[in-house]
């Protein structure tokens, strides 16, 4: 199941109107990357009331203190500290309600992230605790991949400009990497021995994507000796990312026309979502004493 976190988009929105264009050349990427509808279930959050209700549900449960400790809410707080909601509070619970809702077993979660599937964690066993088991305590897929941005800290866009856009051409993409990549500050010349363990935003993406790089640590000797350049060494990077990413751009242009169909897709999505999560809901409200008259 793959899920557009809509609602959670609220806590931190700029701009309504880009809201809905966003989402749509969101899903476009993911069926460009290889989702395949098929065979995941690829709805938005919105599409199901049932999600934000078991949100309601489950902040009876959840201690408010806590989620005032969360680390993800006070960097949110240090970030932008006049624009602190409720909604931005209880994030991390409705963040609870897209992983309980459909009974997830196995959640593939970012580092920053950990926090708040802990706290989907422990809401799923305060709940079972006491209204009886109704929640499978989700686990946590522990392999995970971190792409660091152009300044080596985590990518993304809405806090700093270090992000690459796949979508952008390749010499946008090779422009970028070459003028903001940061290297081992330590290396002023080519002839200084490098440590591409220091490396902040180049080695790092040669470890993911490189072929071969993480077995025979080629790259990393090249640089140790200083028998490879950071200008050549960022080149061999953009080599490696047009192989990656110019199948993907040539699918996603042709989706380009195709709003109508993903539109469809999501409905269809939050239909047979929908079906999977609505029992849950209903087995909630049944523990905890609610009728819909
Ligand atoms: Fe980083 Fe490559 Fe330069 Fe070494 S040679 S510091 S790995 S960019």
């Amino acid at each position: 199941m793959y899920f557009i976190a809509d609602l959670h988009t609220l806590t931190t929105l700029k701009d309504p109107a880009k809201l809905q264009g966003n989402l749509i050349e969101m899903v476009k990427d993911y069926l460009a990357a290889g989702l395949d509808p098929e065979k995941s279930i690829i709805y938005t959050q919105s599409s199901i009331p049932e999600i934000p209700e078991l949100s309601l549900y489950l902040s009876m449960v959840q201690p408010l203190g806590e989620l005032l400790l969360t680390p993800t809410y006070k960097d949110l707080v240090r970030k932008n500290p006049d624009r602190v909601s409720l909604g931005l509070v209880t994030y991390p619970v409705l963040m609870a309600a897209d992983i309980l809702a459909p009974q997830a077993t196995l959640i593939p979660v970012g580092e920053d992230q950990v926090p708040n599937v802990e706290t989907a964690r422990g809401i799923a066993r305060r709940f079972n605790e006491r209204f009886g088991d109704t929640f499978t305590i989700p686990e946590m897929i522990s392999e995970m991949v971190k792409v660091p941005g152009l300044d080596g800290e985590k990518m993304g866009k809405s806090e700093a400009d270090n992000a690459i856009d796949i979508n952008d051409p390749m010499e946008v993409i090779a422009s970028r990497y070459r003028r903001f990549g940061v290297t081992d500050k330590g290396r002023v010349s080519k002839t200084d021995l490098g440590n591409p363990y220091e490396c902040k935003s180049i080695y790092p993406v040669h470890e993911l994507i490189t072929t071969g790089e993480v077995d025979t640590r080629t790259i990393a000797g090249q640089c140790q000796r200083a028998e490879i350049g950071c200008a050549d060494c960022k080149m061999l990077l953009i080599e490696q990312l047009r192989v990656l990413l110019e199948p993907f751009q040539e699918r996603r242009r042709e989706l380009a026309e195709k709003t109508d169909d993903v539109i469809e897709i999501l409905h269809e999505g939050g239909k047979k979502a929908r079906a999977i999560i609505v029992p849950t809901v209903e087995l909630v409200r049944d523990r905890m004493g609610i009728r819909i008259y």
